[in-house]
């Protein structure tokens, strides 16, 4: 049973209400979820947009504002956006949504789709209601592609293939990196900033609260993350019609997760297209299409941790499955952003903590044994498919050292 609450959401009326299971057998009253019209200020030369809500769950009411802003760009005040922010701290809490700007009547007629999938994924209501003028949306004008882009594995391969030659990438402030994490996020933006003009792209830059806000509400962010970038998505749509996101999962893996290829359509308009790409191939054929291109070799970056100011740090799982990868296809001595060489030994002992990194696991160890050119890593990744180092007491003393040497 999936749970929509994040392990850090604070007390509150969201925190209670949106427990879920419990919930949806919970009467709750109260005006829900209200969003108000944008209000838009001048910040360089683009805009900051900012919306004032309110939710009121049995009694309890909570207030703040959400923000995105663009120093370059003209951010569109747009109903299909808000939507978005407010769509899943709605189903959390069960109540309705109200919006202050008129919303797409395709977006609107989306809802009760996104509502189905969402709410039995997370065990919560199945429908929702949304208070809002229904409009037409804007016609699409500028047939221009915008490519969320991290310097990543996935979506380095959204950038490199089929992307049209004037699409441009996009780099959120406070998406994967806290707005405040100013070394991190310094350190993550050169990557972007270099990759991107290496590859001829230009490079739009927004930043945004939207993250911590549905975070507050006690809404997990690996569910809420696409609604965010649905939201940047039409608030960019006077200057781009279609919007790329590159997919985390294959089509053999799809599982409960806020971006897949079933629900993230779904929050198109009329002048906007979200297009999840890249579900065909495995992370590790990616991998091998992004090894072949120097621009990929020389910046990619796969690592949140930053430890130690490093771009990549060479010991998390991310860094240590990718650079696993990267040997796999053979092209880990032309990739320069990882600073260890790969330990086969550290592989071996790796404790998978979930589905998702067995997978992974599983995938890496299986490609390797395909091409065949590659024993002793083969053998390592065996080791820890089948977690031989890891049981038992052995297992905690080993969790409890890592916990100990890396936190
Ligand atoms: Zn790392």
């Amino acid at each position: 049973m999936q749970s929509i609450l994040s392990e850090n959401a604070g007390s509150g009326p969201m925190t209670h209400a949106a427990n879920a299971g419990s919930a949806v057998a919970e009467v709750r009253s109260g005006n829900g979820v209200r969003f108000g019209a944008w209000v838009s200020k001048p910040y360089g030369e683009g805009n900051r947009l900012e919306s004032d809500f309110e939710i009121e769950i049995n009694g309890e009411v909570k207030r703040g504002t959400v923000w995105f802003q663009s120093r370059a760009y003209l951010l569109k005040p747009s109903g299909e956006a808000l939507l978005a922010v407010g769509f899943f701290p709605a189903l959390a809490a069960g109540l309705p949504l109200t919006l202050g700007e008129p919303v797409s009547g395709t977006t609107l007629d989306h809802i009760p789709r996104l509502a189905e999938v969402f709410g039995c994924w997370l065990d919560l209501p199945r429908e929702m209601t949304v208070h809002a003028r229904r409009t037409q949306g804007p016609e699409r004008s500028s047939r221009r592609t915008l490519s969320c882009f991290s310097a990543g594995v996935d979506s380095f391969y959204s950038s490199l293939h089929g992307l049209e030659p004037d699409a441009a990438l996009l780099f959120i402030s406070g998406f994967d990196i806290a707005a405040d994490n100013r070394v991190l996020l310094e350190t993550a933006l050169g990557g972007v900033r270099e990759a991107a003009q290496s590859m001829g792209r230009e490079l739009v830059l927004v930043e945004t609260n939207a993250r911590s806000v549905v975070e507050n509400l006690g809404v997990r962010w690996s569910f809420s993350h696409f609604s965010v970038l649905a939201a940047v998505g039409h608030l960019l749509g006077g200057s781009f019609d279609r919007f790329r996101v590159a997919s985390s999962h294959n089509y053999r893996e799809i599982f409960p997760w806020g971006s897949n290829p079933l629900t993230d359509p779904w929050w198109s308009s009329e002048g906007m297209e979200f297009v999840h790409h890249g579900s065909a191939l495995t992370r590790v054929e990616k991998v091998e299409y992004v090894a072949n291109h120097p621009v990929a070799m020389k910046h990619l970056r796969v690592c949140w941790s930053n430890r130690k100011g490093t771009y990549n740090c060479g010991h998390c799982e991310k860094c240590i499955r990718t650079m696993v990868s990267l040997r796999a296809v053979g092209a880990l001595d032309r990739c320069t952003t990882f600073p260890l060489p790969l330990d086969l030994k550290v592989v071996a002992r790796f404790i998978i903590e979930d589905e998702d990194t067995l997978n992974l696991v599983r995938e890496n160890h299986d490609y390797v044994q395909r091409r065949g050119k590659d024993p002793a890593l083969e053998r390592a990744l065996r080791y820890c498919r089948d977690q031989r180092f890891n049981r038992g007491l052995l297992r905690w003393i080993r969790k409890a050292w890592t916990w100990w040497r890396y936190t």
